[in-house]
């Protein structure tokens, strides 16, 4: 009787996996004689009862005890003849190097800013590996965390990168904001901690990248307008922006209800833009020492009630209408005057060929509309 020798072989057409079990199910049974094929950059761990048994590199292997002593312990002296059967599964280990694997947080990673409280990150790279010690790698991932596929173990791997990345960001980073400013550090102390921890499971961590974190887009967009008042050195324009936006979304929330309501919301929210801006252009031109002096001198007195109140076509005290500002001195001026009340500045003087008082300023006549020359 002639025996039919059976062979244990395993191609990967894909290249993409880094594990196959044999069988793909359930418990294999193997035969003292059999043959094992064993590719180059493969190897081939036997592994029964959440154990790794030993290792077989590349080669046409026959099994027999002879030939592979561990075998021994697999079979049991008894059966040790020709056609035997013994139980156990084969790992084939890819040994090649898996280049530019995905990482990518499914879920954000919740990052504690301190100004922001709690923001939602997400983050993603790539990353490259190599299998350097198959029996350990067979131990831990297919014995200790039950993953014997390779996206199983590409999944755990993944978690292990975005586990690790979120405990390097509590460390390093204080704010988002400062996200620009240690992003090379967290690259290069990601790669050498990742390269420790996939160490234990006899992985090789080839390469490490971090392409990009990002914070929900409201949270980019003020990371932005930080960095470029950042780059004109003024950081307390910053902490008023920060203030003025914050009134801005009290006031966008508020103006929930609709109505009358958003008008109060909008208005309130494009002031306070308008207000920011000011500041800005006075701290950036000036800088902080004359701001107050700046401040004072944009203030115009109410014709109406005497106060000293921002330039504005009517009065925010008295709600009387303020007419014209002197040129000079900035004092509001009633309609038609020809000197400055505070300063004596003269005011306008400019006739039209129609007879009627031009306004100083005034490009055409207010009466019949001529350009004024
Ligand atoms: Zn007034
Ligand atoms: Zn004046
Ligand atoms: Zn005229």
């Amino acid at each position: 009787m002639v025996k039919k020798l059976e062979i244990i072989e395993w191609l990967d057409d894909t290249g993409k996996e880094i594990v196959h079990r044999e069988p793909q199910s359930g418990s294999g049974e193997f035969r003292i004689g059999s043959q094992l094929v064993v590719r180059e950059s493969q190897e081939a761990v036997f592994f029964r009862d959440g154990k790794a048994m030993g290792v077989l590199g590349p080669g046409r292997h026959t099994l027999t005890t002879q030939n592979i002593p561990f075998l021994t312990e697999l079979v049991g002296m008894a059966f040790e003849g020709e056609g035997s059967p013994f139980r156990a599964e084969v790992y084939y280990v890819s040994k090649k190097t898996f280049v530019d694997m995905k990482w990518g947080t499914k879920e954000p990673i919740i990052f504690r800013d301190k100004e922001l409280a709690m923001v939602r990150l997400r983050a993603f790279g790539q990353f490259s590996i190599k299998v350097n010690e198959s029996l350990l790698f067979v131990n831990k991932l297919v014995g200790t965390e039950g993953r014997y596929t390779a996206d199983a173990i590409e999944g755990f791997l993944k978690g292990v990168i975005i586990s690790r990345l979120a405990d390097l960001l509590g460390e390093t980073l204080e704010s988002i904001f400062d996200l620009a400013r240690v992003y090379d550090e967290i690259g290069t102390l990601g790669k050498a901690r990742l390269a420790d921890d996939f160490e234990k499971y006899g992985i090789q961590l080839v390469d490490f990248y971090i392409n990009a974190i990002t914070p929900p887009e409201e949270v980019q967009k003020r990371i932005d307008e930080r960095s470029s008042m950042g780059a004109l050195g003024d950081m307390n324009a910053y902490m008023r922006y920060k203030t003025a936006t914050a009134i801005s979304d009290a006031a966008q929330n508020e103006s929930g209800g609709g109505g009358a309501a958003t008008g109060v919301g909008l208005g309130a929210g494009v002031g306070m833009g308008a207000t920011m801006a000011q500041m800005m252009t006075q701290s950036l031109n000036q800088g902080q020492p004359q701001q107050g002096a700046a401040a004072a001198a944009a203030l115009v007195v109410c014709p109406s009630c005497r106060k000293q109140v921002p330039p504005a076509k009517f009065c925010p005290e008295c709600g009387k209408a303020m007419g014209a500002s002197c040129p000079k001195c900035g004092a509001a001026i009633a309609n038609g005057a020809k000197f400055c009340p505070e300063c004596g500045q003269k005011l306008g003087g400019q006739t039209c060929s129609c007879g009627a008082e031009i306004p100083s300023g005034s490009k055409f006549c207010p009466d019949c509309g001529k350009k004024v020359e």
